[in-house]
């Protein structure tokens, strides 16, 4: 099931101040697909995942899960949670410690007055699917923040939900954990061929679990795409920031020819991917991501025609066990690098780095 969102806005007000926590948000969330939606702390993430829910109602706008309208502030229609046919797993598990594994994940069905063989039959096809068979008489509160994480999802999946929401459900757990269930979870929901929609503000889980993602700021979606689509060509400074670690540079663009841009920056002139929508003069942000920064080991860069070469000095350099992270300053531009971890290169060397133009990206928004 899609789910479609036309021109939702939602204003909190607290302290005698307004604070727009959806600015007229318009979005289609393809049916079967992992969509997430990514952003800051206080972006409207929550918020919108609520009003998509049903417990929290929008000031105007409308929303369609497969074609119905559960909500429009036009049309005055307002569905109850229970009547979307929703699934919903949120931050803290919110399973209940004093209930076994079996009650946890039966208690929608129960809820629902399902007769006692059918929620038999469906809560073990359910925890079969999640990897707990076994644990049905196991308390709820002796098992690891994984598994119970698991239940959570069991409990959201047993009633067979068209779409799954999750608000934040990793964030509990420890980097480890967190990693291997996020896996599993892309698995999981991949098989069931499920809508999913996902909030988080971690950058690699969103990028790890979505098929597609939208990123927010200020209660707006500003971009949206495949998690490539995202990381190599986002449009926005706070984008690409934001998704992963890179060096923002201003620059006037000087010429453009059919197969590159050239930027005139602090760094010198950089030659950029082409880019149609931009003209000599204009004024850029130029994105280099540090591991496309490629830096001569030896003082001198490979030889590649197309390359661009910029020179420094290492400012500083840390050893971070998988790679070593430092700063090159390029005159008075600092730039974020990364090494290989066995690299012989130490403060104070002058360096000499490639990249290619295919890796320089012109953000103009
Ligand atoms: P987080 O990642 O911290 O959960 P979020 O992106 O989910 O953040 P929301 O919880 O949707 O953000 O909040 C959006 C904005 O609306 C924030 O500025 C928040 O302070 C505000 N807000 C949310 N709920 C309320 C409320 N009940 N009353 C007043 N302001 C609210």
């Amino acid at each position: 099931m899609d789910i479609q969102i036309e021109n939702l806005c939602k204003r909190y007000t607290s302290g005698g101040k307004t604070i727009n926590a959806l600015d007229d948000v318009t979005l289609t969330i393809p049916a079967n697909k992992i969509f997430t939606l990514l952003g800051p702390s206080g972006c409207g993430k929550t918020t919108l995942l609520r009003c998509i829910v049903g417990l929290e109602s929008p000031d105007s706008g409308e929303i369609r899960i497969g074609g119905e309208t559960v909500w429009s502030g036009g049309n005055n229609i307002y569905v109850p949670p229970e009547k979307r046919g929703l699934g919903m797993v949120f931050q803290s598990y919110a399973i209940w410690p004093h209930m076994t594994v079996f009650d946890n994940v039966a208690y929608p069905l129960q809820t629902r007055k399902t007769d006692r063989a059918e929620i038999r039959r469906r809560v073990a096809k359910t925890l079969s699917f999640v990897q707990l068979e076994g644990f049905e008489d196991r308390p709820a509160t002796k098992l690891s923040g994984g598994q119970q994480q698991r239940v959570a999802l069991a409990r959201a999946l047993v009633a067979e939900p068209k779409v799954i929401l999750f608000d934040e459900p990793l964030s509990n757990l420890d980097a480890k954990l967190r990693e291997e269930t996020r896996k599993d979870l892309r698995v999981f929901l991949t098989e069931l061929g499920i809508t999913a929609v996902y909030v988080t503000h971690d950058r690699i889980e969103a990028l790890a679990l979505s098929d597609l993602i939208a990123v927010m700021r200020n209660g707006r979606i500003i971009e949206k795409g495949t998690p490539r689509d995202i990381y190599f060509h986002s449009e926005h400074n706070f984008v690409a920031d934001f998704i992963g670690r890179t060096n923002l540079i201003d620059g006037v663009v000087k010429s453009r020819e059919a197969d590159a841009t050239t930027v005139e920056c602090p760094l010198g002139e950089v030659r950029c991917a082409s880019q149609a929508d931009i003209a000599p003069g204009d004024k850029v942000v130029l994105s280099l991501r540090p591991e496309f920064l490629h830096i001569a080991e030896d003082g001198a860069a490979p030889e590649d025609g197309t390359a661009n070469r910029i020179t420094g000095r290492i400012d500083s350099l840390v050893f971070v066990g998988e790679a070593m992270e430092g700063e090159v300053l390029v005159g008075d531009t600092r730039l974020f690098v990364k090494v290989r971890p066995d690299s012989e290169l130490k403060e104070g060397d002058a360096v000499s780095m490639t990249v290619t133009p295919a890796h320089c990206l012109l953000l103009t928004k």
